[in-house]
């Protein structure tokens, strides 16, 4: 079956621009964008920000990019505390990749990253913030009529998936 893809809803607003990618057969409902996002801007709220503009309580995210200020946060399972590091230089972010779920009545994002130093190593971790230097482009799918929740979990101290 030929592949069909429309695009729709185009904008340009404060912190980015989209564009809503409809692709496959008419029963595909899940819905596609495409973000790139403004130089400078914090790449955690402006996806929180489209979310919610956007009513996604379930979905992915993949992307890549350039930045050159990222707070990562690694959890100890032995203590369950956090450690939290911020490095600044400019890194390409070689992956990113995430989930949308909702908690709390607003949008919960779970998202990781890997990204490559000037001298071509990798540091990566669970994504707290990240400063966008270059460039930030993003798909996000949207689970569209599908619902995920959060729940805290006593044994890993984790927010942990509740369908
Ligand atoms: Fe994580």
């Amino acid at each position: 079956m030929p592949k069909i893809a429309i695009f729709t809803d185009t904008k340009t607003i404060d912190m980015y621009q989209f564009t809503k990618v409809k692709t496959g057969d008419l029963v595909d409902i899940n819905d596609r964008y495409i973000l790139s996002l403004d130089n400078h801007v914090s790449i955690m709220e402006t996806l929180a920000d489209f979310c919610k503009k956007k009513k996604i309580t379930c979905g992915t995210i993949s992307g890549l990019g350039a930045i050159n200020c990222a707070t990562f946060r690694f959890l100890d399972p032995a203590t369950k505390q956090y450690v939290d590091k911020t490095f600044e230089e400019q890194m390409e972010i070689t992956n990113l990749t995430g989930n949308i779920s909702e908690k709390d009545g607003t949008p919960y994002l779970h998202v990781h990253i890997t990204a490559s130093r000037r001298d071509y190593t990798c540091i990566g971790g669970h994504l707290l913030d990240a400063r966008i230097n270059g460039a930030c482009e993003l798909l996000v799918e949207d689970f569209a009529m599908t619902f995920a929740g959060r729940q805290p979990d006593p044994e890993t101290g984790l927010n942990l998936y509740k369908f």
